[in-house]
């Protein structure tokens, strides 16, 4: 029996898949805070080049990676398909249980998957600088070492409480040849204006969003790069599914269950997106997606339109949303705390293609240390939450006597991120529940917005 399912680089995937274009329902536009309007492709060419714009709104199902892109994927793509055989004997379960492990690139994430052809597109429509932001530091290392593949400058606004107690992220930007800077900083209005309030400010993503926009805009043949919940992050990541089932395939086998983590929805989007296909076209297929009791976007936000940022200086976006005030718990350690979802992934939960569980942080270190004592490999504390699912079906398997097979997308290792395991084994973490009544009051400024439909 196999433990690894490899492709050959012959066989790596040369189209991504685009959803849009088998979505049951269109997604609504979206809209300038403003005027209520929708937003036409040009309002957004002063923040992303043309040909990345163009993706955000093509219908195409299938659009071609270009040579260069593919050539630069190769340096860790095909990643291996994992039958993970000693958790399965853990957990006595007869379920199959698969992950497609992501840890291999050179970040260690998925995050390279959309940040290589983030830079080409950039690079082959003139642009020489990018800024864009990190919290914990893995989106920004992502996009330093292809900047770097492709001879762009990058600067990456950091929230600098991440920047002082994540000093690893910061040096790989910088050995990639990125700059890194904490944010809130002096080099930007916005930036100057929460440091006159708090020169002491622990910054957060949403100020070092506003940050990383303001010095594209007014910078120099310079464009923002985002890595997660737009549509065109979304299609880059599809590489990771596409090549999953070329990999089932080739040993005969087809999921019930595909099961990823969500924070924007880009990893989830990416394993779980070409199984929405043929679950549109009629398989039976469960597809879940797996997020924090702490930051519940999927599981408790309504649909509305919410701004992108906490500075509200993004379009309105239509999306499951728990509000753009939220501010994660203190005591929350793994991951996944963005406010919004990807509106793609949003508007496939109200169509019943996809359904969505909360887990708390207790719950998923636990998972992550019962993966490493039985796979090895240490998981990225927000892959933590696709292995406690992944361990939750495993275990209904097992009472109902199903021999059902499990897909999870292994978004990344937890290797720089070991001060959140540091502090659960220590047994400094606790679980943590947003209450309803915070949702209440973080979505009650959204009610002057249209309903998204
Ligand atoms: C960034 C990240 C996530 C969450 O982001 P998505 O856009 O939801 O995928 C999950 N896992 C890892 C390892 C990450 O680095």
């Amino acid at each position: 029996m196999e433990k690894k399912i490899f492709l050959k680089e012959s066989e790596i995937p040369r189209q991504w898949y685009n959803i849009q274009a088998d979505l049951p329902t269109p997604l609504p536009p979206p809209l300038n805070p403003a005027t209520g309007e929708p937003i036409t492709p040009d309002m957004l060419a002063p923040i992303f080049p043309m040909n990345l714009i163009e993706q955000e709104v093509s219908g195409e199902r299938f659009i071609d990676i270009p040579e260069e892109v593919l050539d630069r994927l190769l340096i860790w793509r095909p990643t291996p398909l994992c039958r993970a055989y000693s958790l399965e004997r853990f957990l006595g379960t007869p379920a199959r249980i698969y992950f497609k492990n992501e840890g291999v690139s050179p970040p260690g994430s998925h995050k390279p998957n959309t940040a290589i052809p983030q830079a080409y597109y950039n690079k082959v429509f003139g642009i020489k600088r990018l800024t864009t932001e990190t919290g914990a530091g893995q989106w920004g290392s992502a996009l330093a070492f292809a900047c770097h593949q492709f001879g762009l400058e990058l600067k990456i606004y950091m929230v600098r409480v991440s920047y002082n107690q994540k000093p690893y992220r910061r040096v790989m930007m910088e050995v990639w040849g990125g700059r890194c800077i904490p944010s809130p900083s002096m080099d930007t209005n916005a930036g100057r204006r929460f440091l006159d309030e708090n020169p002491e400010h622990p910054g957060s993503l949403g100020i070092a969003i506003s940050e990383a926009i303001e010095d594209a805009v007014t910078s120099k043949n310079t464009k923002y790069s985002l890595g997660s919940v737009l549509n065109h992050v979304m299609l880059h990541q599809t590489i990771i599914g596409l090549e999953a089932q070329k990999q089932l395939a080739s040993i005969g086998e087809y999921p019930d269950v595909v099961i990823g983590c969500v924070g924007g929805g880009s990893n989830f989007a990416g394993i779980a997106f070409p199984f929405i296909r043929d679950k549109i076209n009629g398989k039976d297929i469960k597809i879940i997606a797996s997020e924090p009791t702490s930051c519940p976007t999927l599981t408790k936000g309504p649909y509305v339109y919410d701004f992108g940022d906490t500075a509200e200086t993004t379009p309105l976006l239509p999306m499951h949303s728990i509000g753009h005030g939220f501010v994660p718990a203190p005591i929350h350690a793994g991951g996944l705390r963005y406010h919004g979802m990807a509106p793609l992934v949003s508007r496939l939960l109200l169509d019943g293609l996809i359904e969505a569980r909360a887990y708390s942080q207790l719950e998923t270190f636990a998972a992550g240390i019962t993966f490493a004592r039985t796979e090895g490999f240490i998981p990225a504390p927000e892959t933590d939450h696709a292995i406690a699912c992944v361990i939750d079906e495993a275990k209904k398997a097992k009472e109902e006597g199903r021999e059902k097979v499990i897909l999870m997308n292994w978004s990344g290792h937890g290797v720089i991120d070991l001060a959140s395991y540091d502090a659960y084994m220590a047994g400094r973490l606790e679980n943590f529940e947003l209450p309803d009544e915070d949702i209440a009051r973080l979505i009650k400024d959204l009610e002057k917005f249209p309903k998204p439909v």
